[in-house]
């Protein structure tokens, strides 16, 4: 199981996130963030807010095949 992270901390990956909030407020659902920022606080429960990485996936343009700066050979 992926670890769990908690608003304030930074975001270790790029990707998508399952969401947990605290008591029955809402159900989890799933958010983008993006590595090197902060999770955020919720507005209803505060740092009670759990996060868990549910898929990784950089932003294209960061990624080899894409990366103007860096040539890439492909076959
Ligand atoms: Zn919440």
């Amino acid at each position: 199981m992926a670890d769990v992270l908690q608003a304030g901390e930074s975001v270790p990956f790029s990707g998508v996130y399952k969401v947990v909030h605290s008591g029955q407020q809402s159900e989890a659902h799933y958010v983008l963030a993006l590595r090197g920022e902060a999770f955020p606080g919720c507005l209803r429960c505060s740092d009670q807010v759990k996060f868990q990485l549910a898929l990784s996936a950089i932003h294209v343009v960061t990624h080899p095949f894409f990366h103007s700066g860096q040539r890439v050979k492909i076959g």
